[in-house]
């Protein structure tokens, strides 16, 4: 059945695209957002992405725009929770989204990294509170990750999967809730070890691009790390974590030069300078090559089965 009605709080960069996500596929859905040219804007933006898509357009015609959180919710099936990285305002909120939809509603927050417990914690009703974390842009990147909190029912999570997989998304179950979830803890396991590397002299910033471009990254999107381990044979597996992992940046803390890079707000494209130097016009380059990639390998993809 395709035909619960969705509601997306938060019309932001993600937000918007959660919703359009979902008006594609016929859900009506409503959005809210506090700022009232940020909700205007929200259908353009969509049209916009539809058109770069090759999509129709009357997608967005299934998007009502509401200027409280009540009425945007009152009769959805299912919330996304696209509003900022803040713990005491998702609180706020699922306090608020528990009180105003129907009693059996899924409620799912997009948080990066926060525990979807602590953002139950003051709700009356966690049973239903879950997180999906969807990845920029909603519409293109495949994967959703389905976090089951301590005190989610089991039910709603595999409703959840189960809806956006009809949507077309590739559906994951985190079964515990765990800071960074599964996908952004190997990514982040991975951009700790390149910043170190780059901090103790190993290789510059382009070097580590270059070589995980044209080394392991050129298989990732057919060969997952397990996969890949069982190809070269666990044994080598283990005589190679017996020389290397004891040499690994292991620190708990942030490297000594990303914190020194954002305090003198050395902090990438948007300053103009991060790891490398930025002009307006390579940043758009890079946006755009992603964006043309993403296109092209998603097209043709295997990368999803
Ligand atoms: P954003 O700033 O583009 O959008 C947030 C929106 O929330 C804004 O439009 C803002 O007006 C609105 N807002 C402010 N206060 C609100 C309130 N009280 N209630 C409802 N909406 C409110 O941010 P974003 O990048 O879309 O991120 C939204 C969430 O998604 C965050 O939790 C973020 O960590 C997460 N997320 C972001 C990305 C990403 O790549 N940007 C990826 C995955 C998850």
């Amino acid at each position: 059945m395709d035909t619960e009605r969705v509601a997306v709080v938060g019309a932001g960069l993600m937000g918007h695209g959660i919703a359009q996500v979902f008006a594609v596929k016929g859900h009506a859905v409503a959005i809210y957002d506090p700022f009232p040219d940020v909700l205007a804007r929200v259908p353009e933006r969509v049209r916009a992405n539809l058109r770069t898509l090759g999509l129709s357009e009357t997608a967005a015609e299934r998007i009502s725009l509401h200027s409280t959180l009540e009425d945007a919710v009152k009769q959805a099936d299912v919330v996304f929770e696209a509003a900022p990285e803040s713990l005491a305002l998702k609180q706020d909120i699922f306090a608020q989204l528990v009180a105003a939809t129907p009693p059996d509603s899924i409620l799912a927050s997009n948080t990066s990294v926060i525990p979807i417990g602590n953002i139950a914690a003051k709700s009356d009703d966690p049973r239903r509170i879950l997180g999906t974390h969807w990845w920029n842009p909603p519409f293109l990147i495949p994967l959703v990750e389905v976090i089951q909190a301590p005190r989610t029912e089991p039910e709603f999570v595999e409703k959840t999967i189960a809806l956006l997989q009809r949507a077309g998304k590739v559906a994951v179950h985190a079964k515990r809730d765990v800071p960074g979830f599964i996908a952004n803890r190997l990514q982040h396991a991975l951009w700790r070890e390149a910043i170190s590397m780059v901090a103790a002299g190993v290789c510059d910033a382009e070097t580590v691009d270059l070589a995980v471009k044209n080394s392991f990254g050129i298989r990732l999107p057919v060969l997952g790390p397990l996969e890949n381990a069982d190809l070269v044979g666990l044994d080598l597996t283990l005589a190679i974590h017996n020389v290397i992992l004891r040499d690994l940046e292991a620190s708990g803390e942030p490297s000594l030069l990303l914190q020194k890079y954002v305090a003198e707000q050395q902090l990438g494209m948007k300053t103009g300078k991060g790891f490398y130097e930025w002009t307006p016009e390579s940043t758009q380059e890079v946006r755009d090559r992603l964006i043309r990639h993403l296109r092209a390998v998603l097209q043709k993809s295997e990368a999803v089965l």
